[in-house]
């Protein structure tokens, strides 16, 4: 592959961006394949020999792209709103041209300083408390934030640093070579969240090996603070031990924001870790009006809001925040003599965030966006995003034949036929296609 090859394929591939960008609706929104359809097309061996790249784009003209299924299609209605833009696109070529790993400063000075700012900006923009933010130094400061891969590493993140905190509570300091007292103490550790939460939290407590108590969700589909309560007295009467509650703000399955500041003074009286999920519902903060249902967040531990879900990030990408960086890092800092820093002083380390050492450069996807839209195209586009569901729930609530489940907040109508639920699934098939 030469430089003028590129070129050449480069300008093939902006075209072909662009046609599928603005006419996505050539496409049929979902493949006619069956599984297994590109596993008997393609040789079971890779080339040995080197292909040309005209051979590679006829086998993706012909083989993926009449299997995929297309979210950006107008008529796409399955999961979650998917956005994407120009910017994006852009950020993300750029991204594998420069081809930087990102898990310390040394490694990437001006992506991890961009990240530092890029946690911030989107903070401020979904009114977030000045304490989950970098203030000041960033790796002094008592708040700040990290790219996530996804909704789900976050949670999984909130409750690993939840995990060691309590266990150090309890245990006393730790010892990475015996870690007796510390698995005699896990088996009392007891998370909560909602029973309309994502399958993400039930997988974190199977990740972290912690118990998980679903909390019935009211007729409105919250959790409330009473029902949370009367579960954590049960289990601290037994000599359990609650350690953290997840809080949905935004359910994926109604759209439903449990009653944060009713679960705030229980937190608060048994001492557990609050993480926000606001992996959908999280992106409607960035409009003042929306943010009736943050009432209480001053008091939480930890947020998530993915930009995958409305604020047209491409990739999966999730922003996490904490007002206590010590906690996430005291769970996640592994020093090994290769990783060690040039000596800079004070530098922020990313790879003390999370779970992985190698970090793409997402910020840069962000960073983009923001200059291009500014605060108040994006706000222009959630403010478009909700009014055109308000439009369609109006179009349900003239229709006899349907029933409208749950609350629209944000950009989510349930709706149900007035029949057996068979005729219902078939709906929510016809809805995909
Ligand atoms: N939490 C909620 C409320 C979600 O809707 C989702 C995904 O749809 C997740 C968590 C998991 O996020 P991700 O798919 O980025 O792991």
């Amino acid at each position: 592959f030469t430089a003028d090859e590129f070129r050449r394929w480069m300008k093939l591939v902006t075209e072909f961006t662009v046609d599928y960008y603005e006419h996505p609706e050539v496409y049929n929104v979902i493949t006619s394949e069956k599984p297994g359809f590109v596993y008997k097309k393609l040789p079971a061996e890779a080339p040995y020999e080197p292909e040309p790249f005209d051979n590679v784009i006829r086998d993706l003209y012909q083989i993926i792209m009449p299997g995929l299924t297309h979210w950006q299609h107008p008529r796409f209605h399955a999961y979650f709103h998917s956005g994407q833009c120009y910017p994006d696109i852009v950020a993300e070529t750029l991204t594998s041209a420069m081809a930087t790993v990102n898990f310390c400063w040394d490694s990437a000075p001006a992506f991890t300083e961009l990240e530092i700012v890029m946690v911030n900006w989107i903070g401020k923009i979904f009114g977030l408390p000045e304490e989950f933010l970098f203030n000041g130094d960033s790796e002094t400061s008592a708040g700040g934030g990290a790219m996530q891969n996804g909704g789900s590493d976050s949670i999984a993140l909130a409750f690993l640093a939840a995990r060691h905190k309590r266990l150090a509570e309890v245990c006393g300091n730790i010892d990475i070579h015996c870690r007796d007292k510390e698995h005699k103490a896990l088996s009392k550790l007891v998370a909560y969240a909602s029973t309309e939460a994502h399958s993400s939290v039930e997988k974190s407590a199977l990740i972290s090996l912690v118990h998980m108590r679903p909390i019935k969700a009211d007729e409105k589909f919250q959790m409330r603070g009473k029902d949370l309560e009367k579960q954590v007295k049960k289990d601290v009467e037994k000599g359990n031990v609650p350690f953290l509650v997840v809080v949905t703000l935004g359910t994926t399955s109604s759209g439903a924001y449990d009653q944060l500041k009713e679960i705030i003074p229980v937190a608060k009286k048994y001492n557990l870790w609050v993480h926000v999920d606001g992996s959908y519902g999280g992106n409607a903060w960035c409009c003042e009006e929306f943010r009736f249902q943050m009432e209480g967040i001053q008091d939480v531990d930890s947020i998530n809001i993915n930009l995958h879900k409305t604020f047209l990030h491409s990739a999966p990408l999730s922003y996490f925040w904490t007002r206590n960086q010590r906690a996430i890092k005291d769970s996640m800092t592994i020093d090994p003599a290769y990783l060690h820093a040039r000596h800079h002083g004070s530098a922020t380390d990313f790879r003390n965030w999370g779970v992985p050492l190698s970090r793409r450069a997402n910020c840069l996807k962000t960073w983009f966006i923001l200059r291009t839209y500014g605060i108040r195209g994006m706000q222009e586009y959630i403010r478009r995003l909700i009014k055109l569901t308000t439009r369609f729930r109006g179009h349900l609530e003239r229709d006899s034949r349907v029933e409208i489940v749950g609350q629209q907040v944000f950009s989510l109508v349930c709706f149900k036929l007035k029949v057996d639920n068979n005729n219902n699934e078939f709906m929510c098939y016809l809805c995909s296609m």
